[in-house]
């Protein structure tokens, strides 16, 4: 059911180039739901005084980016099982009279996963994650989720990719990132989740040739929208998928809990994002 036209954000400092107002007003339109979300920039000694004004009422919750996501959950009253797992919070909402936080970036990447790649649980033996950030820890969560047996971390700083491997339990290993070719040997699954590829960034240097024969190679950078891994994998006939995916369908479970409504990630949504992108890019 349709809830009264609640209010929304995203905040973060800085904030003005989120994507997330795109995304929730074009669900909006297309279900005809009054309603705002709005970009809020909150500075970090801001950040309580603010949480007290959604738990007040004023919002009916919101989106929550950097530098927000630990600091916030020491301010809400319950976190979902994917929040705790992941150690961060990018979505708040009311439920029974109490503040709740939620981390949607598995289901943001798994669900965009089950969409390019159908039937991935069953062929991916082994998966290689790149990086030991928030993202990474996200992923590794999800993968472990859907049954997955074997995840090599190789991240650049070899304490966190130790790190996240002992977070992540006996199915993952960390590897050394100099070592990163030979992980890729041998995977049916490999995530990019560094910055490495992003518009003004190094690029990520990674030898595909010995992944498995049908591969999967998923790069959750989304500027540029075909990054040079993406490429690759193309090139070598391996199955890419791309980071805006994983943003769109990231997006729809805060919407689903404020307007009461489970938003779809279409064609549409997609093209306008995308267009979003080029034309931010041409005016870099
Ligand atoms: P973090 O800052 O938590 O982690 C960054 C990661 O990138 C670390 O593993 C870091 O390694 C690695 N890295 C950075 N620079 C280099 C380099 N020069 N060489 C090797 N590794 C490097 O960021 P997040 O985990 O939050 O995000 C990672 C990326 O994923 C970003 O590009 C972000 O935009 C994207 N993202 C996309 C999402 C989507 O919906 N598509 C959602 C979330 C994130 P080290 O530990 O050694 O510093």
């Amino acid at each position: 059911m349709a809830l009264a036209a609640p209010a929304c954000f995203v905040i973060g400092h800085p904030i003005a180039h989120s994507r997330s107002p795109l995304i929730h007003r074009h669900w909006m339109a297309e279900h005809d739901l009054a309603g705002s979300y709005e970009r809020i920039d909150v500075a970090p000694e801001a950040l309580p005084g603010f949480i007290a004004r959604v738990r007040a009422g004023e919002f009916a919750g919101g989106n929550v980016t950097l530098p927000h996501k630990q600091a916030v959950m020491p301010l809400l009253d319950a976190l979902t099982q994917a929040a705790a797992a992941t150690g961060a919070v990018n979505t708040v909402f009311h439920q029974d009279g109490r503040l709740i936080g939620d981390n949607t970036d598995i289901t943001g990447f798994l669900a965009h996963l089950d969409v390019t790649a159908p039937g991935w649980e069953a062929r991916v033996k082994k998966a290689v994650i790149l990086g030991a950030g928030g993202a990474a820890q996200a992923i590794g969560h999800g993968l472990l989720t859907r049954g997955a047996s074997r995840l090599v971390i190789a991240n650049r700083d070899a304490t966190r990719a130790a790190m996240l491997a002992g977070v992540l339990g006996p199915q993952a290993e960390p590897c050394a990132w100099q070592a990163r070719d030979e992980a890729a040997a041998g995977a049916d699954l490999l995530v990019n989740a560094t910055s490495l590829g992003m518009k003004g960034q190094l690029p990520l240097d990674i030898d595909l040739s010995g992944m498995a024969a049908g591969g999967i190679v998923y790069d959750i950078v989304y500027v540029p929208l075909e990054t040079p891994l993406l490429e690759a994998a193309r090139a070598k006939g391996l199955v890419a998928v791309d980071g805006l995916g994983m943003l769109l369908h990231q997006a729809a479970p805060g919407f689903a809990r404020w307007f009461g409504v489970e938003p779809k990630v279409t064609p549409q949504l997609r093209a306008l994002i995308e267009a979003d992108i080029v034309v931010a890019a041409a005016k870099s």
